[in-house]
């Protein structure tokens, strides 16, 4: 007799959670990637406990029929990939077909969605679903993750403070909203406003919302070309600085990544301005084919691969340092965008 068998799908799900739902903040990454794939012009993510006890996030995309509404929830269930040839064209935030089925399986969930023609309202405990029935026709998605890790007692005791996990969920939605200034976001904390952008595509205006208006002030807006990449964004002047590379964003068509060599380039753009072991506040946005990125690295999709990583890195430099010189030899010259 074999001992071999294949796991049922509530297990292996259980597993897949463990990578893909690290913290509160993980699942509140999927949830919003997913509205921001949605088409939403309109995110708004209300917290209790730091996500804890709650996360809900509530958007105005184009929603989900009630067939898909229960598709959803399983494991390799995507409406964005179909075939190979799409996995190295990848447009969306999503494609794994995972986070829904894994979310699922270590908490308890209530989605309730509209397509415009029909709506649902389904709610599944420990991946099992335990109600469905007719739910409002307003288009979009509201999602309610309540009691994470509820059934998963050694990840819940690893959580750190509610501070700590509302510090890592503030981080990635001011990095979501300086990504997609044409989406309006609210981030709640119990009863407290922690972030609201207007959603009217101004980058300056969002960094105003995060860093502070003088801040916001201090940048000066850099945008570049080469055969292959579009770079544009936002940079301090060397008068502001941090002792951190934490404020340092890097958005690969859409998405934040975290690549070392991009930051290492927008730092030596300075030169000699910036003192040793001090950073700017930057963000930066690259565009470029898909299929010149490979974000099938790592399960939450934030390390990335790049072709012409050398060409990229040199347009960089030129076109940053190019845009502080310009600033530091005509500081009264109005920056626009
Ligand atoms: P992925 O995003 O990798 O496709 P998910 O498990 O996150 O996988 O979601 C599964 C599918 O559910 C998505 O492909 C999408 O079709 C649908 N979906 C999830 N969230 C939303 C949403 N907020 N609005 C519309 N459709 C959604
Ligand atoms: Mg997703």
């Amino acid at each position: 007799m074999g001992q071999i068998h294949i796991m049922d799908e509530l297990l292996s799900n259980k597993i897949a959670a463990g990578e893909v739902v690290e913290r509160p903040t993980s699942v509140v990454k999927e949830l919003v990637e997913n509205a921001v794939d949605a088409g939403s012009t309109s995110i708004e993510i209300l917290l209790e406990d730091a996500g804890l006890t709650t996360i809900q996030v509530i958007d105005n995309g184009h929603g989900m029929s009630a067939e898909d509404a229960l598709v959803s929830f399983m494991r390799h269930a995507t409406s964005k990939i179909n075939n190979e040839y799409d996995l190295f064209r990848i447009r969306t935030l999503g494609f794994r077909g995972e986070a829904l089925a894994s979310i699922a399986s270590v908490s308890k969930v209530k989605l309730e969605t509209s397509d415009g023609e029909e709506g649902i309202a389904v709610t599944i405990e420990g991946g099992h679903t335990v109600e469905q029935r007719p739910g409002s026709l307003r288009k979009g998605t509201a999602i309610t993750v309540a009691q994470l890790f509820y059934n998963t007692p050694a990840r819940l005791k690893y959580m750190k403070t509610i501070q700590t996990e509302l510090g890592h969920t503030i981080d990635l939605i001011n990095r979501l909203a300086l990504c997609y200034p044409t989406i309006a976001f609210k981030l709640m904390h119990h009863d407290h406003l922690l972030l609201q952008t207007n959603g009217r595509g101004d980058l300056q205006q969002v960094l105003a919302a995060i860093y502070g208006v003088a801040n916001a002030k201090k940048m000066v807006y850099f945008e570049g070309q080469s055969n292959d990449y579009k770079i544009y964004g936002y940079t301090t002047i060397p008068e502001i600085t941090r002792a951190s590379k934490n404020y340092m964003s890097i958005f690969v068509n859409g998405r934040w990544v975290k690549h070392y060599t991009v930051q290492k380039s927008l730092i030596d753009a300075y030169h000699t301005f910036l003192p040793i072991g001090r950073a700017p506040i930057s963000v930066i946005h690259i565009e470029g084919d898909p299929h010149l990125t490979d974000v099938n690295v790592h399960p939450a999709k934030q390390q990335i691969r790049l072709s012409k990583e050398g060409d990229l890195m040199a347009l960089i430099e030129k076109t940053v340092h190019a845009a502080i010189r310009v600033k530091m030899q005509a500081p009264e010259v109005e920056q626009k965008k």
